[in-house]
């Protein structure tokens, strides 16, 4: 990888002229710390959501319970200690033509600094009651204010996530200050920008930062504002300037084979504890060809949940194993990236091939030895997360790669993977529906593979919708299946990436079952908090039907395969994609019984939400539900909270944005061949540009 070191010095110079004018040394130190380095970086921390004061009230129409904006002259503004020691109180008094008002805040002592009396300043906050001796009174609590020097009050103010010590407001005085003063240079080339009508970058994140009014809102929120449309352009439009010039690279480059060899396929199908269905056969044929051909394959392969595309991935990393190369498995979480491994190692322990699984619970010396041992090659098989192709892993000979449900990962882990310098064959496995024309745009020049075909033995799941008021006949129906020996699954869903309240959900529902409605009932329990070792100790247990009814957060909701499993319940199913409760109800029914499914919302779902469920009920079909969900999705979602690095994306999202991608596709052919021909500034700032998110140059951006 080129990576010229003048021009990082030299952007590094620019950022710190940037960044360091308006800001004060020590904020400026605390904001690099959090990961914000330049004055870009700043304005790219978007709002995750955006608050409308409404108009403005007159202090005497004010109601206790409501959030008013008030705009008011300061009376009188006292500090004090509380009542209780550690509470610090200051209140003011405020006026305005219609009557006074007084203000409190707790443990903001700062406060009483910053406002002056006499002056004029625009505070919003609740109104609540509060008992006197003399009877009740209005007060305003711990709001917000600003001073009232400008000409307009703030109707709409945006809402910030924290970035060390700095919350919402402080950001939006740094972001406010930094768009007023700071020139920004765009670095979309001017033909696009002037053909697609995007905004100039600064006029980009001044629409996003601080709509105007209700109407520049509602088009920030329904993405329908050029300047939401100029940044999902500009992320699908690095993705396919990298993408393509990747292609291009990696045509001229020559893959190593992998042997057709009689003994080997022997050897598999030893391993197989049953037959491959018509499709999986012809799929494992496919690749075989590809791998064995010279050509790097780049195959994407689709099927439904339990189609087999696991056992096929597997088959072929250890085809590739036994003739001597190493083969890495990627998923994209760590507990899937387990039950792979887990999976992976039974098969590979029969062939004599060792198998490493790398997650963050690895232990360090572990870890070590494991490197180790890639780095030299003793060790061929590899699963984990996107962290196989952090700098640090170093291969042997790496030659063949799986990355499963590819579409959560995004440009950076496809880039890192390049980036080893390797060129392995790449097997990309899906379970959502992906258009051939879409696939192509966001992968590049693939294959597709499509399993079309269920193992035998599947039974149909029976899926319906319960609300609250069934709980009890759900819980009739479990005992009966209990009675019957029959397994089952009780999923809790995630709530806000939260571990800790996702498990105690479940404990207490647990606690309530074991004394409630399943008592004397061998119920057990699995949660994202217990050890591994707790985990594997519920999970043999359960294999051994020693467990009937297992609780589990949604740690079950990839991976995990038990194939007696006959029934599943999912609890607040209104808060799962479509997709997701369709993979979760995949896990039940594979033993050849008749599989439910059973969903439980809860009791403030709204008509809406039961009626989107509703799909599940109609039909089986993965890719119809993936579909549904597709057209679902993005609704409320305006931007993501992802980061950069973690997905890549932070506006755009490839499945709702096609035709952009489309767009973005087009644009960077046209740069990549030299059909629209940039001036050599444009060149540079694009190339800087892209250097700073990616971390990488690009020769074709370079030089004449
Ligand atoms: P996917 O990755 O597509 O979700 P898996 O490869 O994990 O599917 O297979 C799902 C389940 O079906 C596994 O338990 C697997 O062992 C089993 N299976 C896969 N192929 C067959 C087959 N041809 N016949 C019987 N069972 C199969
Ligand atoms: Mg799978």
């Amino acid at each position: 990888m080129k990576n010229p070191m003048d021009r990082k010095t030299e952007q590094k110079t620019e950022k710190e002229q940037n960044f360091f004018t308006f800001l004060s040394k020590r904020q400026k130190s605390i904001l690099s710390k959090n990961g914000i380095e330049s004055i870009t970086q700043l304005f790219r921390h978007f709002p995750y959501r955006y608050e409308n004061r409404g108009e403005i009230k007159k202090i005497k129409d004010l109601q206790e319970g409501e959030f008013a904006l008030v705009k008011g002259k300061i009376i009188a503004v006292k500090g004090r200690k509380g009542f209780r020691k550690n509470i610090s109180i200051v209140e003011g008094l405020i006026t305005d033509e219609s009557g006074n008002l007084h203000i409190i805040w707790f443990n903001q002592s700062w406060v009483e600094n910053q406002l002056i009396a006499q002056k004029t300043y625009y505070f919003f906050g609740r109104i609540s009651l509060f008992s006197t001796i003399r009877g009740v009174r209005l007060q305003l609590e711990n709001p917000d204010f600003e001073e009232a020097s400008q000409d307009e009050v703030m109707k709409i103010i945006p809402v910030y996530k924290k970035i060390g010590i700095f919350g919402s407001k402080s950001l939006r005085e740094f972001i406010r200050k930094g768009l007023e003063q700071v020139e920004i240079d765009d670095f979309l080339p001017k033909e696009i920008l002037r053909k697609e009508a995007f905004p100039e970058l600064k006029e980009a994140f001044f629409k996003i930062h601080f709509p105007q009014d209700e109407k520049e809102l509602q088009s920030v929120e329904d993405r329908t504002s050029p300047a939401v449309k100029r940044f999902v352009f500009e992320e699908l439009f690095a993705f396919q300037l990298i993408l393509l010039s990747e292609m291009k690279k990696r045509k001229t480059e020559e893959a190593k084979l992998i042997k057709k060899d009689p003994k080997i396929g022997e050897t598999l199908r030893a391993l197989l504890p049953f037959e491959l269905t018509q499709a999986q056969r012809r799929v494992f044929r496919e690749i075989v060809e590809d791998c064995s051909s010279g050509i790097p394959m780049c195959r994407l392969l689709q099927g439904d949940v339990g189609s087999g595309k696991t056992i096929i991935a597997f088959l072929s990393m250890l085809w590739a194993a036994l003739d001597g190369f190493q083969a890495a498995f990627m998923a994209p979480t760590e507990t899937l990236a387990t039950q792979v491994y887990i999976r992976l190692r039974e098969m590979a322990q029969k062939c004599g091939l060792e198998t490493a699984l790398i997650i963050s619970s690895t232990k360090m010396s572990e870890r070590k030895k494991i490197l180790e041992k890639l780095k030299n090659g003793e060790i061929k098989l590899v699963v984990g997360t996107h962290s196989l192709f952090q700098e640090k892993v170093e291969y042997k000979n790496l030659n063949f790669v799986v990355i499963d449900e590819q579409h959560r990962f995004g440009v950076l882990q496809r880039d890192a993977l390049f980036r080893k310098g390797e060129n392995p064959h790449l097997l990309l496995m899906s379970a959502t529906p992906i258009p051939r024309s879409l696939a192509l745009t966001v992968f590049g020049d693939l294959d597709i593979s499509v399993l079309d075909e269920m193992p035998p033995n599947r039974a149909k799941v029976l899926t319906a919708i319960r609300g609250e008021s069934s709980r009890e006949k759900v819980e009739k129906f479990l005992r009966e299946q209990m009675d019957l020996k029959r397994q089952v699954l009780y999923v809790f869903p995630q709530i806000e990436e939260n571990e800790t309240f996702e498990a105690a959900a479940a404990l207490h529902s647990f606690e309530r079952f074991k004394k409630g409605p399943f008592k004397g009932y061998p119920i057990g329990l699995l949660h994202g908090r217990m050890v591994s070792k707790e985990k594997d100790e519920v999970m043999e247990k359960m294999r051994k039907r020693e467990i009937l009814l297992l609780v589990a957060t949604t740690v079950v909701e990839v991976g995990i395969d038990l194939p007696q499993a006959t029934v599943i319940v999912v609890e607040n199913a209104e808060r799962f994609g479509l997709s997701q409760l369709h993979q979760l109800r995949g896990r039940v029914g594979r033993g050849g019984e008749k599989g439910y499914c059973i969903l439980i919302t809860g009791s403030e779902t709204s008509t809406n939400a039961e009626n989107r469920l509703r799909v599940l009920t109609e039909t089986d079909d993965g890719f119809r539900v993936a579909e549904e969900d597709l057209k679902l999705r993005g609704a409320g979602e305006v931007f993501g909270t992802r980061q950069w690095g973690e997905s890549g994306f932070l506006f755009a999202n490839p499945l709702r944005d096609l035709r952009m991608l489309e767009l973005s596709r087009s644009w960077a052919q046209k740069i990549i061949n030299r059909e629209l021909l940039l001036k050599e500034i444009e060149r540079e700032k694009l190339g800087k540009w892209l250097m700073e998110f990616y971390q990488k140059s690009y020769t074709f951006l370079r030089g004449g």
